[in-house]
């Protein structure tokens, strides 16, 4: 059995459908597929678009049950192309899948799947194809995996089915050291760890949705990153870290736009300040990236520096301004013009010299570091939105990952 995923771009129209239809028949031949899509194109978008002109703050509920009905217009779709070709298939939705979520708007996570009627369906020949992005809670409400999910439903139902394979279609032909759209000369990975790639996909890497990796991780599934648009590549398999005996320091270099910088100046040094602070934000449900706290030399106050999603700037600074009062701080600001640029690599554990040659080479182009942040396989630095892009260039020739 083989589960297969299609993103946005490779079912944009009526001629990609058809497309598509043929890679899913052509794998149906060898045995049972489960082809899992996205909605077509930009609708997600569109459709977000769409709900702001009605209402700025729709009703989560709401807003879930209209993103939901993009993948519904492409599965209905994707069968069509595919009984069309003589391949007998059947569109279902999240719940009609069994695809039992927590009881959260916009971005839930998958509870279990009962794959009953996805079996049945498959028992008798049929191809399932199955709509991306998208659950049912115990109440019974239609609810969405957060932006990229439907690589998410793939690998999930591919764990929950027992399938060999998770196939993700997408438009490039693989995962590259960076992103090719950006970096010409990116180097094709044939294989990334599940941690790389995971630590990828955390810091921004689009082309994989960290809860995907995560679940791939956890079940050890043979995922496979290809090109819709070139059938004959083989595209970039995720491995466990074992199967690799040799790490280069650095396998990628990530940039995140979403991001914008808050600051909130002379705390007061006391016990309970951060958590007044971060319980702010956690009661508008903001995630919190980086922190950075800063001492003044008089001792009795603190700076204290982090970073969200774009998205949550606005809302995270007023909530920044309320708690800047009650703690008589001196100010607060907000910074929506900064991007994080990021390099990944297992081998990066013991090379102390490789934040020192990243640094300096930034540096060297005249790039001002903002703010830093390192796991073991990663170090991440924040700068200015207008030097993003020539920072992952910068970087990408600096570690000759195009070699
Ligand atoms: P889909 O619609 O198929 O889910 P996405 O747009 O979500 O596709 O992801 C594919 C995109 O991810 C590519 O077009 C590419 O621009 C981007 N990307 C970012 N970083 C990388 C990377 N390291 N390797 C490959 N693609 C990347
Ligand atoms: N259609 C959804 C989105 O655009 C889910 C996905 O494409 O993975 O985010
Ligand atoms: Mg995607």
């Amino acid at each position: 059995m083989i589960v297969q995923k299609f993103g946005g771009t490779s079912v944009k129209s009526a001629a990609r459908i058809n497309n598509v239809a043929g890679i899913i028949s052509d794998a149906a031949r060898a045995g049972p597929v489960v082809a899992v899509v996205s909605a077509m194109g930009d609708t997600t978008d569109y459709l977000l678009k769409l709900s702001k002109q009605i209402s700025p703050k729709p009703p989560a509920r709401e807003l879930d049950a209209l993103l939901a009905t993009g993948e519904q217009i492409s599965i209905a779709l994707v069968a069509m192309a595919l009984n069309q070709m003589g391949a007998r298939a059947i569109s279902l939705t999240g719940s009609q899948l069994g695809i039992l979520t927590e009881s959260v708007h916009s971005a839930a996570r998958i509870v279990d799947i009962n794959t009953d009627r996805i079996t049945r369906y498959l028992d008798e020949g049929l191809v399932v194809v199955a709509a991306g992005f998208q659950g049912v809670s115990s109440e019974g409400h239609v609810t969405t995996l957060g932006r990229g999910g439907s690589d998410t439903t793939a690998v999930a139902l591919a764990a929950a089915l027992g399938a060999e394979t998770c196939d993700i279609y997408t438009d490039v032909n693989g995962v590259y050291s960076a992103d090719p759209n950006m970096v010409a000369t990116a180097r094709l990975l044939d294989r990334i760890s599940y941690e790389e790639m995971l630590e990828m996909a955390r810091v921004g890497a689009q082309v994989l949705h960290p809860r995907a990796v995560e679940l791939a991780r956890k079940n050890r599934l043979r995922v496979r990153v290809r090109n819709t648009f070139d059938r004959n590549n083989t595209g970039t398999l995720l491995t466990g870290a074992g199967e690799m005996e040799i790490y280069r320091p650095v396998s990628g270099v990530v940039l995140d736009r979403d991001q914008a910088r808050l600051a909130i100046f002379k705390a007061p040094d006391q016990p309970g300040v951060a958590g007044l602070i971060f319980g702010a934000l956690a009661e508008r449900r903001i995630g919190v990236d980086m922190i950075i706290q800063a001492f003044h030399e008089d001792r009795s106050v603190n700076d204290i520096t982090f970073t969200v999603r774009r998205d949550d700037a606005q809302s995270a600074f007023e909530a920044l301004e309320a708690a800047a009062k009650e703690l008589s701080a001196e100010g607060v600001s907000v910074d929506e013009d900064v991007a994080k640029v990021s390099i990944v690599g297992a081998g990066l554990m013991d090379r102390p010299d490789v934040a020192s040659k990243m640094f300096t080479a930034l540096g060297r182009a005249g790039i001002n570091i903002k703010m830093i942040s390192t796991s073991e396989i990663r170090i991440s630095a924040i700068v200015s939105e207008k030097d993003a892009e020539r920072a992952v260039k910068v970087i990408h020739d600096l570690f000759h990952l195009d070699e």
